[in-house]
């Protein structure tokens, strides 16, 4: 690898840019110093805990204005969890799902591996783009993915038309690991939108959260009901009312609660989800019109609707080896912009999460500019 030394004043503040885990703000790990000595090292099912998950709870309600009778549910494992898990206790009998990516193939696998359900209709699309929606009376779950962090494309989460959920007609169950903090979303569109806390809440990963509508909530309770066995761990039903009593199912990651909650109420304190929202898409900007004028990389998803405001892919010219800027990057404090490993594109991958700074987003572009420039020199 090239010996290339990005010069100070190009160098973003922060050179964190990467997908998951994300940058973790100071401000978060100062707040873990606080409560070193009184809430870590403390029991899950006493007060002080219960009252942080209860905060947490509440908070992720008012960003995400959830409407009355939505329920924030939490566990243990992360939201690859979610994609098992709801073959038990959220799909009936027949899930649709849109692949378009590494994470969106894997809960479409998850369905079709699960032999108590049919078949599910998997509707794909070349990574880079996206599947549309075929609305159809023989599913009773659309599994959506509200943004592709292998490929870079975002969706946007519209119900379907046909029966309400709430009349027993199919429930929206969306994998928004990615997207959740970072990407407008209307509750009233969705009954399941499940995440972990490692990408736009700038936590630490192990834990996901799935907010519930009352429809969600029903299926959930009458498959617990109705016999279907599912290992506990798995069992949304007990997740549920672990949830209402402030706990987890086991014993939760203390510090992983402390930071999220504190990258929640620094989003709140800011002016909640649209500002979240305006500050991701101020990054994709920077980002994207960069791509778009520079003679030596370009945005890797064509259409520009479908371009992730929090997850940016730019391809680079074959002169430009990205695997080679990612190293010198890295070795300048610049690290994780590698690409999704089984894209296997000349492509580097760049989070825009709330917490990253648009202002670093430019100085990262800067930089690009300059080792590309060394490299070819
Ligand atoms: C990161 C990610 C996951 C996996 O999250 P874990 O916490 O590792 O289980 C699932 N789906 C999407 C869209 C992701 O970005």
């Amino acid at each position: 690898m090239p010996a290339i030394v990005i010069p100070e004043h190009l160098r973003p503040a922060d050179g964190r840019f990467g997908s998951g885990p994300s940058k973790v703000r100071p401000e978060q790990v100062a707040r873990l110093q606080e409560l070193g000595r009184t809430f870590l090292g403390t029991s899950h099912r006493q007060a002080p805990v219960r009252n942080l998950v209860r905060h947490i709870k509440e908070g992720m309600a008012e960003l995400f204005g959830l409407p009355e009778g939505y329920e924030v549910v939490l566990g243990n494992g992360g939201a690859s969890c979610l994609w098992d898990a709801a073959t038990y206790r959220l799909v009936e009998r027949r899930s649709q799902h849109l692949v378009f990516g590494e994470f969106s193939a894997k809960f479409a696998a998850c369905a079709r591996q699960a032999p108590w359900l049919e078949e599910p209709m998997v509707l794909e699309a070349p990574p880079g783009s996206r599947p549309e929606v075929v609305p159809t009376e023989d599913v009773d779950v659309y599994a959506f993915t509200h943004n592709e962090t292998s490929t870079g494309v975002a969706m946007p989460i519209r119900r379907p038309p046909g029966p309400p959920a709430e009349a027993g007609g199919p429930l929206v169950v969306v994998d928004a690991t990615s997207a959740a903090g970072g990407l407008a979303v209307d509750p009233r569109e969705f009954d399941v939108y499940f995440f972990s806390p490692q990408k736009c809440f700038a936590a630490d990963g192990g834990l996901w959260l799935a907010l519930c509508s009352p429809a969600a909530l029903e299926r959930v309770e009458r498959l617990h009901a109705g016999g279907r066995h599912a290992p506990a761990f798995l069992d949304l039903q007990l997740a549920v009312e672990q949830s209402r009593q402030d706990q987890t199912l086991n014993t939760p990651a203390l510090a992983t609660l402390v930071l999220l909650a504190d990258q929640l109420d620094w989003l709140l304190a800011n002016g909640g989800l649209p500002w979240a929202v305006d500050r991701c898409k101020r990054s994709a900007e920077i980002l994207y019109s960069w791509a778009e004028a520079s003679d030596f990389a370009r945005p890797f998803v064509e259409r520009p609707a479908d371009r992730s405001p929090v997850v940016g892919t730019v391809d680079f010219v074959d002169a430009v080896d990205a695997r080679t800027l990612a190293a010198v990057l890295r070795a300048n404090g610049i690290v994780d912009t590698e690409p999704y490993r089984k894209l296997g594109r000349n492509q580097l991958r760049i989070a825009m999460f709330p917490a990253v700074d648009p202002e670093d987003v430019a100085a990262l572009c800067a930089a690009i500019n300059y080792v590309v420039g060394a490299l070819s020199a």
